[in-house]
Formats: C-alpha cells, sequence, structure tokens
C-alpha cells in the first residue's frame, strides 16, 4: 500500500475564514477535495478578524508558539478548525499582525507592515509543523504572501527534522501581486543577504519580492490554467517576471481550479429566493424578477437580458473596458447589476456611469457574499472583461447558474469559454480577444441578438449548466503533481 501523503498548505486566505478573491475560494475547496483522495493535507492560515464572524467552532491546539520576526521572537496562539472532510485548517492568532478590519490594506493602500505580517506567518507556520508535530512531505505554498517558505526551507530550515526535507510547491494565483519590499527590510525575513538577496534570489530590480522568492527557490511551481501557465512566460503578459518563469519552464504547471458545487448550485443555493435546474428552469426567471426589484430596476427589464459583473474593482479586470462601451451596451435596451470592492477612481468612475442610467444599471460597491449569489441567479449574461484572468472563478459559477459569460479571451477564461456556434450548438459563451471597448459591445451584442430566440438561448444554458467543473478533477491533477514531484527526492 502506498503511504500516506502529507501535505502542509499555507495561504493567505481561505473560506469560510477569510477571502478577499478566488484563493480564498481554492484554498477553503481544495484541501477537502484533496483529503477525498487520501491525501493528509492541513491548512494554515492567519487569524483575521473575520475569521470570528465565520461562526466556526474553534479549540486551542498551541497556546504559545514561539516564531522569529526578524531579531524578536514572538509568540503566537493557534486555533484548530475542522471543515469538509475533517479537514484541520490551523489559525495563527497574533491579534498586533492579524486583527484588522482588512487581510492586505485598505482601498488607499496596502498595510505598511506586511512584510513583517507574512514573514512572522511564513516562520509561525514551519514552526507548527515542528510542534504539532506534522511532518509534511510537500509543502504548499499559495502566492507571494507565502513566497519565503521555499526559501526558508532551502536555507535556515534545512536541518530540522520536521520540515527541513519537505518539497515546495508554490502556486500563482495572479502574477500581478509581487510582495515587493524595500531592501533594507531583508533582516525581517530571516534570511542572510549574502546568499540570498541577488539576482539569481529574491532580489528584484534592488527590492525584495517575495513573489520572486517562491518562484526561485519552490521545486515546483504551478499556476490556476493552462493557458495563464503559458501567457505569463511571454513579455506581454510575464510583468516583469517572464524571465525567470521562462529559466524555470520545465517546473511549471497550470492546473484549472475546481468549482465547489456544494456552495454555487442554483439547486441548493440558500441564498436564492426560489431554485432551479435544467429540468427546472422557471425559478430562474423568479431570481430575475426578485434581483430586479431589490436593486431598483426597471420592471420592464425582466423581458430583456439582464447583465451581471461581479468582480474586485481592479484594473486587471478590464472596469475601464465596461465603463467605456456601457452607454452603448445600455442602447441595446438591457439591463446591468455590478457588485464590486477596490480601487477608488474604478469606483468613481462606475458610480458616474450608474448615476446617467438610473433604472437601468445597478451599482453595488462592497463585498457581499449572498448578493453575489442573487446576481448569479438573477441575471441572463455575466460578463468578465478582464486585461488578463489567471483562472477566473465567476465564469465557472455563471455556467451552472445558466447565466451566459462574456468574456476576454485571456487565461482561465479562454480554457473554459468556447464560443456557441448556432449551427452545431456547440459552446458555452461568447468571447472576444481585442482589449477595446467595441470589441465587448461586439460579444454582448452577439448574446443579446440570440437572446430573443429562446430556443437556441435555452441550448446555450444547458450547454453551461451540464459542464463539469468540480474539484475532484483538479485534485487528481494536484495529486499527480504532488507524487512527481516527491520522485527524484525518492530516488535521490
Ligand atoms: P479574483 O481571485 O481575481 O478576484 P476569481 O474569479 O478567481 O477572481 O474569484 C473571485 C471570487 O470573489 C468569486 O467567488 C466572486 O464571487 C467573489 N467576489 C469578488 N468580488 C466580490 C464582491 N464584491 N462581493 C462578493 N463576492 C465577490
Amino acid at each position: 500500500m502506498e503511504k500516506q501523503l502529507k501535505v502542509f498548505f499555507l495561504s493567505p486566505e481561505a473560506v469560510p475564514f477569510a477571502k478577499t478573491g478566488g484563493l480564498g475560494d481554492v484554498a477553503g475547496s481544495l484541501p477537502p477535495a484533496l483529503r477525498r483522495l487520501g491525501v493528509d493535507v492541513r491548512v494554515v492560515l492567519p487569524f483575521y478578524s473575520t475569521a470570528k464572524e465565520s461562526g466556526a467552532e474553534m479549540r486551542p491546539v498551541c497556546e504559545a508558539l514561539k516564531a522569529p520576526l526578524g531579531g524578536s521572537l514572538l509568540t503566537a496562539r493557534v486555533w484548530e478548525a475542522k471543515a469538509a472532510e475533517n479537514t484541520p485548517f490551523y489559525l495563527i492568532e497574533r491579534e498586533d499582525l492579524f486583527a484588522r478590519p482588512n487581510l492586505y490594506g485598505t482601498p488607499s493602500g496596502d498595510y505598511y507592515d506586511n512584510l513583517e505580517r507574512f514573514s512572522f506567518f511564513s516562520h509561525a507556520a514551519l514552526r507548527l509543523a515542528e510542534e504539532l508535530p506534522f511532518p509534511p512531505d510537500l509543502i504548499h505554498c499559495h502566492d507571494w504572501q507565502t513566497g519565503l517558505v521555499p526559501a526558508l526551507v532551502r536555507g535556515p530550515y534545512r536541518h530540522r527534522s520536521r520540515v527541513g526535507k519537505a518539497r515546495t510547491i508554490f502556486t500563482i494565483h495572479n502574477l500581478g501581486y509581487q510582495g515587493i519590499f524595500p531592501p533594507d527590510k531583508l533582516p525581517v525575513t530571516g534570511l542572510p543577504a549574502h546568499d540570498y538577496f541577488r539576482i539569481d534570489g529574491l532580489e528584484y530590480w534592488g527590492n525584495i519580492s517575495l513573489l520572486k522568492s517562491g518562484i526561485v527557490y519552490a521545486d515546483v511551481i504551478t499556476t490556476v490554467s493552462p493557458t495563464y501557465a503559458r501567457e505569463i512566460q511571454t513579455d506581454s503578459y510575464g510583468l516583469g517576471m517572464d524571465g525567470i518563469l521562462r529559466e524555470r519552464k520545465s517546473s511549471l504547471f497550470g492546473i484549472l481550479n475546481g468549482v465547489d458545487y456544494g456552495i454555487w448550485d442554483p439547486g441548493r443555493d440558500a441564498h436564492l429566493p426560489a431554485k432551479y435546474s435544467i429540468r427546472r428552469m422557471a425559478g430562474k426567471r423568479e431570481c430575475k424578477k426578485a434581483l430586479i426589484r431589490e436593486t431598483g430596476l426597471t420592471p420592464s427589464l425582466l423581458d430583456r437580458p439582464l447583465l451581471g459583473v461581479i468582480s474586485r474593482l481592479d484594473a486587471q479586470k478590464g472596469i475601464d473596458l465596461l465603463v467605456a462601451a456601457l452607454p452603448d451596451i445600455l442602447a441595446l435596451n438591457v439591463g446591468v447589476v455590478v457588485l464590486g470592492s477596490g480601487d477608488a477612481s474604478l469606483q468613481e468612475a462606475l458610480r458616474k456611469a450608474a448615476r446617467a442610467h438610473a433604472g437601468r444599471v445597478s451599482l453595488n460597491i462592497g463585498f457581499n457574499d449572498p448578493l453575489a449569489h442573487r446576481i448569479m441567479g438573477g441575471t441572463d449574461l455575466f460578463v468578465i472583461p478582464s486585461r488578463y484572468e489567471p483562472c477566473g472563478l465567476t465564469q465557472m459559477y455563471a455556467l451552472r447558474y445558466g447565466t451566459v459569460p462574456v468574456v476576454r479571451a485571456t487565461g482561465g477564461l479562454d480554457d473554459t469559454i468556447e464560443p456557441f456556434r448556432r449551427d452545431s450548438g456547440e459552446g458555452n459563451g461568447f468571447k472576444f480577444t481585442p482589449y477595446q471597448p467595441r470589441a465587448l459591445l461586439a460579444a454582448v451584442r452577439e448574446a443579446v441578438d440570440l437572446f430573443d430566440d429562446a430556443k437556441t438561448w435555452k441550448k446555450l444554458q444547458s450547454n453551461g449548466m451540464k459542464a463539469d467543473f468540480s474539484w475532484d478533477r483538479s485534485a487528481r491533477s494536484y495529486l499527480e503533481l504532488y507524487r512527481s514531484a516527491l520522485k527524484p527526492a525518492q530516488a535521490g
């Protein structure tokens, strides 16, 4: 019998304890899916204020975990919560670092001490593995906040019996967040400068980059879709990291994220005013009616296409394209519901557009999970005009909700959405490529034209609703990768 794999899964966020975007969903759902495949995976994340609001039951597993932050040794309490499949989630509690209203910063900028916060988190997680004890075969790190860990395992922790032999995997959920800090802060990380602050280390144009640290020092690198794995090796999408990614090309893999259909399924979704499924679609019209009422849109929109947008408000997400195309889109006699939070100037641009089209555009600023579900259920089209999109989850949610995606052909959007073809009846959405308002408009127009053909529209909806993007498929790919990551170690 094969030995059970032990995986320590380090993430800056995980549902239901903390979420700012897709990584939260991934870290909440992939570990239970891996446990179903027999992997002993345990998750570690910081204990933010939001974890208290989750209502999850927790018990302390370590009252005084000691971990360094620069020259000081700090103490943290560690809580354990059990999620689906009995998956342990360990939350590192240190009030002065993590008990804040937001995870990484406010709309006006990042917290000034993010290097301190996530260096401490990285050391604390490794110390926790020793303390539990849980000697992992693999340490799976996510995004820049944990990018220090592969360097620590190769360096200061390499002689430690519990974690020194572990292989490291670094998953890039978004190359746009690079964890850049000034060079004089290097002592915070606990890494000696001469070995690490170098061009073939974590030095990046004179600064520290924790993302680069993960890319350089991890044994295996993954990202969240096959297309994004290719794109980030190019000048146009590499955001300055393409050279180093090309160097590590043979260790770089793209695995598509999955959907937790326990949370995102219109047949079971407790947030929806009416449930529905492929065979019983009447509930979707009820959801649309209720959403129009809730958002104050013109009631006559019930028989016209209603477009949904749920997004972080960030330059990455193509919100500028949406704002530019909005007057022409509205001229097609449609309605638009937007839910988003983030960048203040994008909020303002949206506010202006919404004011000009009262009754036709509903703008909802804030992070609101129940409303996100109601928008999925109550709209006909779901628009994602991203400049780049590592994977994107909302287009996969939209498919399951019979809400037809209109997306820009990039990253995971390109991997999951196939343009609908009237002649063959194949395809699940609409795609455009040039990053231009009129390309977005053309794709929306194509969708709107099809909307009046009820029979064909139903076929398009059911193509999407039938698709299976469940986590089980992605988890099997990760398991295969884990096994192959361990092979050289065993051979050696
Ligand atoms: P990203 O991780 O880049 O933000 P994804 O599509 O991978 O994009 O994941 C976004 C997740 O965050 C989805 O679950 C989406 O529903 C959710 N989300 C984004 N913005 C909001 C918001 N303002 N309110 C509620 N949920 C949101």
